[in-house]
This record gives structure tokens, sequence and C-alpha cells, in this order.
């Protein structure tokens, strides 16, 4: 019989290059393979499992909500749906929601948004609506989304590319000053830019850019999908620079690690622009993905997890910070959200590290990225950092 690994090698369209693991269980911070070895996961599945793998409030919320009914599409209301919405109204202070499964549909939901409010409201003439984004983003690989792309290895001979885009350099306060025409929709942007390798941008960015914006009648939109649900020691990156955008995008730990839900928050101005058939999604608001996305809001709230990254983001940066070693470009990062960017390539790092029982991923060659969930206990760091330590001794 054929392994799984074996049979993933031989069926598997090759667009991943995974560390050489096979895991088969998880629960909390740790992991384990097929041998029975166990491992810290330091990636939280691209910060999907902010939450830890496998949290029982969820996964019960999960079982009892199976037990009663999975999927009845948005042809007819469910029991389950409004409860997100009321949850995700309450941590955004926004009033309508738009539920959808992964981060990029969620991000092409706020695409279709930003492009009707331009032509609805804002009067821009038809089909000129401009919006503009941040070199090095990173918002999901769909056609449209990676046509705003600076990374040319995610366009390869996968043109023709969607038109309507702008991009500035991230963090660049005049250059997105400059490109703000009267046909500008949005500024579309990552408070801080993970896939780039935890890029934070100069302090008072976020702030002067969501003010430029408003003088100019533009929408501030916010992809939160990394950042959002207490990853950077907030419940949103943009509460650092005390903004609330006119609408976020939200994913990844909105399902625990266990379903993929996503969203859209925004005032009715906006999302109030969709009427019924002009957007939606078979699996979107469904009453499984709402119950887990509730309990994994409530875990997030009960546990204080935007409070312990903080704290414990701050402890263990300062430890990363003490680390010497010529390959050490920089260490950065908000909350548990860490990049260890290095002069050489970072895989061989990860991969020593994953032999330690520590596993992280690099992220754009050079930056190891350090995302544990935010579940994680002091105790814990420690460990992982007495691995790190050891990898980069000279
Ligand atoms: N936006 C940001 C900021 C992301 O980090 C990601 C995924 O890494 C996405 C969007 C895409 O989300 P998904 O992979 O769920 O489509």
């Amino acid at each position: 019989m054929s392994s799984p690994k074996t049979l993933e090698e031989q069926y598997g369209a090759n667009n991943y290059h995974p560390l050489p693991i096979v895991l088969t269980k998880g629960e909390g911070v740790w992991v384990e393979d097929t041998e029975g070895k166990r491992y810290m996961d330091m990636l939280s599945a691209y910060s999907a499992l902010n939450q830890g793998h496998r949290h029982p409030k969820v996964i019960q919320a999960l079982k009892d909500q199976a037990d009663k009914i999975t999927l009845t599409s948005r042809a007819f209301h469910n029991d389950q749906l409004g409860f997100l919405y009321e949850g995700l109204a309450k941590i955004t202070q926004k009033n309508m929601i738009l539920p959808m499964n992964t981060g990029a549909e969620a991000v092409e939901t706020a695409i279709k948004a930003i492009r009707r409010w331009a032509y609805d409201v804002k009067k821009v003439p038809h089909n000129q609506a401009e919006i503009i984004v941040a070199s090095g983003n990173f918002h999901g690989r769909t056609t449209t989304i990676i046509s705003f792309s600076s990374d040319t290895e995610y366009q390869r001979a996968f043109g023709p590319l969607t038109p309507g885009f702008k991009i500035v350099p991230y963090g660049d306060i005049e250059a997105l000053k400059d490109a703000i025409t009267p046909n500008t929709a949005a500024f579309l942007v990552e408070p801080i830019q993970g896939e780039a390798g935890i890029v934070i941008p100069p302090e008072g960015f976020i702030r002067s850019a969501y003010q430029i914006c408003k003088e100019n009648n533009v929408l501030f939109v916010a992809d939160e999908i990394q950042t959002g649900l207490g990853r950077t020691g907030k419940m949103f990156a943009c509460d650092w620079e005390q903004v609330v955008p006119d609408m976020y995008i939200i994913g990844k730990a909105l399902g625990a690690g266990v379903i993929p839900v996503s969203a859209v928050a925004a005032d009715k101005e906006i999302l109030g622009l969709f009427e019924p058939g002009s957007h939606g999604s078979t699996f979107g608001g469904n009453p499984l993905g709402s119950a887990v996305a509730v309990a994994a809001l409530k875990v997030i709230e009960e546990e204080g997890l935007p409070e312990r990254s903080r704290i414990l983001g701050e402890y263990f940066l300062q430890k990363l910070l003490t680390l010497s070693n010529p390959v050490i470009k920089q260490v950065r990062g908000r909350g548990l959200f860490i990049g260890l960017e290095l002069t050489t390539k970072a895989r061989p790092y990860c991969e020593q590290l994953k032999d330690l029982g520590l596993l992280c991923k690099e992220t754009h060659e050079n930056t190891i990225r350090f995302a544990p969930p935010l579940i994680i206990t002091e105790e814990e760091l420690d460990w992982a950092f007495d691995k790190i330590q050891s990898v980069f001794q000279m």
C-alpha cells in the first residue's frame, strides 16, 4: 500500500513545497506526525489557528451543529448565521456583514462592493473605478487578485490580468496621495504584510492613509485576514493606530482552523448596495461554519487572546532580539506575529528546527515567520526559544 505522502506526490498538483513531514494529529499548540513524533506548531496554518488545534469549545460547537443541520444554502434562512453577524458587528463596529468561505473570496467580495460603491455612490464613470494597493501585497490567488500582485511569480502565464488597480510602495504616504485621482474608489491594504515577511509600515502610516482616504472620498479597506482576530496583539492590527476602516476583510481564524469562514464587514452605505442576485456563495453563511465561527469568536474574547498575543509576543520578540548571529538581518514583529529575516535562505533553518520539533515556514525565501497559536504559554515559548537559539548558535 502506498503511503499518503507518496500518493500526494503521485497525484497532487505541485503548487506547494511542504516540509517533509506528515501530520496526523493536533491539539492546542502541538501536532504529531505519523511516526508519533510531536512538534510545536509555530505557523498556525498561516494564522488560521489562533485558538489552537481543535479547541474543545469550537469542536463541541462543530459536533453540536453537525447533529442538527450543516448546510441550507442561502435560499433559506438558518438559525445560526444571525449570531455570526451579531458577533462580527460587535467586534468591527460595522452594521452589515457579508459571509463567504475563504479569504480570497472575501477579498473578491470587497472588490465588488468597492466598485459598486464607486459607481452608485461616488459616481465614478462606468468601468473607470480604480483601487490602489501596496507593493508586496498578498490578498489571495484568484485571477483578479493576482492581477494586482507586485510579485510576477504569482502572475506568470495566468494572463490576461484584470485591470483597475494601481500599485504604490507599501508605507509610502506621498505615493498614496499622488496616486489618488477622481476615479479612485479605495485603498486596499494589509495593516501588516504577512506573506511579504511580517512587514510593518512606518508608524502612523495606517492613520495617515486613512485620513487621506477620508479627505478624498476614498474607501479605506483593511485586509485583516491574517492580522485580525488577535494575531498582532489587538483584535485588529488597525487598532494599533486607532483606525476603524470603512471595510474589514476577515478570514482564517474566524473558522478556528476547523472550517473555512470569511466575511466582509462594512456599513449599510456600502454593503447595502448588493441586492439579491448580485453576489453569493453556496456555502457562505452555512450553519455549520457559522456555529464554529461564533464559538471561535467567543474563545478569542473569553481567553483574551489579543492581550495574550500582545504580552507574549513582546516577551518572545525580546528573547529573539538577543540572538546574535551575522545571518540574522532583522527581527521584527507585533504580538505573536514575528519575522526573523536572514541574509541567507531561511529554508535550511526551518528544516533544522523541524528536526528539533519546532514547525515554522519560510516566507519569501529569507524570512522565518513565527506565528504560534495565541493560546501558547510562556513556558512553551521558552521551549521554542531554546530550539531557535541552538539553531542559530555559532
Ligand atoms: N489576504 C491575506 C492578508 C492573506 O494572508 C491571505 C492568505 O494567506 C489571503 C488574503 C487569502 O486567504 P485564503 O488563502 O483563505 O484564500
